[in-house]
């Protein structure tokens, strides 16, 4: 069928719009019927105005056809709820009346009604009414797609036009021209270039506070700054805007190698870096940058194909070396290498995973024993946790601690190390087992932002363990982050009975002056000053030092990493009276440890000696525990990570 042109549609691609009649008369229903059909139009009826509606709701018609004087819902009603509905809203509406008043035709109008058709009425009448109607809605909805078409046309959603405005700098499309073109007039298709991309950091940390107006000025400066020191530098780039806020790539000339452009980028991100002023204040800004070098027109044999080809990788290369990794600052700009890119992905999975770790049960926990040095006695164990990665496998913590610190997922992965350590040595004392004490880690982010004294009284509680069998290590550098939340920690959870280790001391900005000022129990100096100490006069010199300051200040002093007999002998003959390291054990799985205390004589010490003694435990036998007499050859590496 045609439909009426003057409104400008073309035929109906549909042979037949739907009309819904909503009418109590069965015989107008059947008169409108016949003649809509006639047209080339479906219909479908209901007789009353509930029925009306939820029709109108289900086959969204092309139009409705409604009585106003109805018994139940009348028409008004009707049309008040279709103009309610986002799903029947737009659909046309022509009133079906036997006579109609001023009063109820205003009515009408204003509740949206399109047309009033008064009974009786000619077939004619009635189909050109229809017709027009919905040749004029479809007209409308048709412009307005039109309109927005050509508004989403003009939208740039790569976002690099939309803030062109407030750039004064090209965006990666201009560079990638201008590239091109000096590649072609230059015949220098092909040449190794060395391209680099600078990028702020932590924007949500140290930007937040800023609103979009002093943002955009924010980012103006900054432009500003970057385009005076690249114009005036001796080696010189071309530099584009990217997407995102205070990103930059720069493709430097062919005459300039790695080492000046690198030497040139580490200049620039300290003029970056400086402060800026905004609206009155000073804000500063943290970058990173990174270098990669390719070739640029190569991928494709047309030019510009391949010159954005090439740089678009080129750039996600340098991108990728400007990232630091989680928990480092990175003064200078990374250099880009094969497995960079994989590295990340990766850590990014980590990171993502981390979330899940603890609600999946990947945790678990070793334990590496701390001897008295003098008698050779385990006095307790150091608790290390342990990430069994589904994918990855095991996961050291040196690597996913700093991430977790990061993500925050410390906080709950901390609270469960101490809950569990609780739990396990509570459970082997009263086996009565020779456990001796736990030394758990508390990282510097649970200083911050745990209520450290809380979790330590639940999990004490929840356990039952002595509070004197519980140590808890804090780094030096989470003591020195934030001094008086230390002293305050320290003192209420010494008060409860817990004892306090400040761990890998002399590792952090050590200051000498923080041992006077804070209530602790243990030192444990850092592996780096015990590892070989026998061949370094300067380590020893350390630790006697240390060694001294702890007798008159009355603290132990616990050496980790000891390694071999040698170290061993040297500490102990320099009355240190702890010592942890690899000469006495690796960390050890629950179950070796429950082997190796269950075959002690009820009541006797754990000694060091033993743990070497201890039977061969080979990790598919667990948790079956070793005859209490079977003693062994060495000690196979316990070390579950
Ligand atoms: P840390 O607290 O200083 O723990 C001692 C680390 O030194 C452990 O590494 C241990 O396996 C290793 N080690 C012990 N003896 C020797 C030795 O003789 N030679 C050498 N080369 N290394 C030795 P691990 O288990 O990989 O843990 C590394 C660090 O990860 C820990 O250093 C600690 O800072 C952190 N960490 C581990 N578990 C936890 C935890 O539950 N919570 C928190 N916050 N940090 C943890
Ligand atoms: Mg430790
Ligand atoms: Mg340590």
């Amino acid at each position: 069928m045609t439909i009426d042109l003057r409104y400008g549609r073309v035929p109906f691609e549909r042979p037949s719009g739907c009309v819904l009649v909503i009418e109590d008369d069965v015989a107008v229903i059947r008169v409108v019927e016949r003649s809509l059909r006639a047209a080339g139009f479906e219909t479908v009826a209901a007789f009353e105005g509930h029925e009306g509606v939820a029709l109108a709701r289900n086959k969204q018609p092309d139009l409705v056809l409604c009585d106003i004087g109805m018994p139940g819902m009348d028409g008004h009603t009707v049309l008040q709820q279709l103009r309610q509905d986002e799903r029947t809203r737009d659909i046309p509406f022509i009133f079906l009346t036997g006579s109609v008043g001023y009063e109820d035709m205003r009515l009408g109008m204003r509740l949206g009604a399109d047309d009033y058709l008064t009974k009786p009425f000619m077939p004619k009448d009635l189909v050109e009414a229809v017709q027009a109607r919905i040749a004029r809605h479809w007209q409308v909805t048709e412009g307005m797609q039109v309109k927005l078409s050509s508004m989403m046309d003009r939208v740039d959603f790569a976002g690099a036009r939309r803030t062109r405005k407030i750039s004064t700098l090209p965006d990666r499309q201009d560079l990638e021209t201008a590239v091109a073109t000096e590649l072609v007039s230059r015949d220098a298709l092909a040449l190794p270039r060395v391209v680099a991309v600078v990028r702020t950091l932590d924007v949500e940390r140290d930007y937040m506070r800023l609103d979009h107006v002093a943002l955009e000025a924010l980012q103006q400066h900054i432009e500003e700054r970057l385009t005076e020191s690249t114009r005036h530098s001796s080696v010189p780039c071309r530099v584009c805007r990217l997407v995102g806020f205070g990103r930059f790539g720069l493709v430097f000339h062919f005459d300039v190698g790695l080492s000046a452009a690198t030497t040139a980028l580490n200049s620039l991100l300290e003029t970056l870096r400086a402060a800026y002023w905004l609206q009155g204040s000073e804000v500063f800004v943290q970058f990173s940058a990174g270098l990669a070098t390719g070739r640029l027109g190569v991928t494709d044999h047309e030019v510009a194909n391949s010159v954005s080809e090439d740089l678009t990788r080129l750039l996600v290369r340098a991108e990728t070396a400007a990232r630091p990794n989680a928990g480092e600052l990175r003064q200078h700009a990374g250099v880009y290498r094969e497995g960079m890119h994989t590295e990340q992905v990766e850590s990014l999975r980590l990171d993502t995973d981390l979330h899940h770790a603890v609600q999946r049960k990947q945790l678990h926990l070793v334990y590496q024993p701390q001897v008295e040095l003098a008698s050779d006695v385990v006095i307790g164990f150091e608790a290390l946790v342990r990430w069994e990665h589904p994918e990855f496998g095991m996961v050291s913590p040196t690597h996913f601690i700093p991430l977790a610190e990061q993500n925050g997922t410390i906080l709950r992965i901390g609270e469960w190390v101490l809950r569990e350590a609780c739990r396990q040595f509570a459970e082997w004392h009263g086996r009565g087992f020779p456990a001796g004490r736990v030394a758990v880690n508390v990282s510097a982010v649970q200083m911050q932002g745990a209520d450290v004294p809380a979790l330590v009284r639940a999990a004490l509680a929840e356990s039952n363990l002595d509070p004197s069998r519980l140590q808890l290590e804090v780094t030096e550098s989470a003591v020195l982050h934030d001094m008086e939340r230390a002293k305050a920690v320290l003192r209420e959870v010494r008060y409860m009975g817990v004892s306090v280790a400040i761990d890998d001391f002399g590792t952090g900005h050590s200051s000498l002056a923080y041992l006077q000022q804070l209530k602790f129990d243990e030192l444990k100096v850092d592996r780096s000053f015990v590892q070989g100490m026998e061949f370094h006069a300067d380590r020893i010199a350390i630790v006697e030092l240390i060694l001294n300051l702890a007798e008159k200040l009355g603290f132990v002093v616990t050496a980790e990493g000891i390694e071999n007999v040698a170290t061993r002998d040297l500490l102990t003959s320099r009355r240190c009276q702890v010592g942890q390291g690899y000469h006495f054990a690796r960390p050890m799985p629950v179950a070796a440890v429950a082997g190796v205390m269950q075959s002690r004589r009820p009541g006797a010490y754990l000694k060091a000696a033993d743990l070497a003694a201890a039977p061969r435990l080979q990790l598919a036998q667990l948790p079956q525990m070793p005859p209490p007499d079977a003693a062994g050859g060495a000690m196979p590496s316990m070390d579950a990570g």
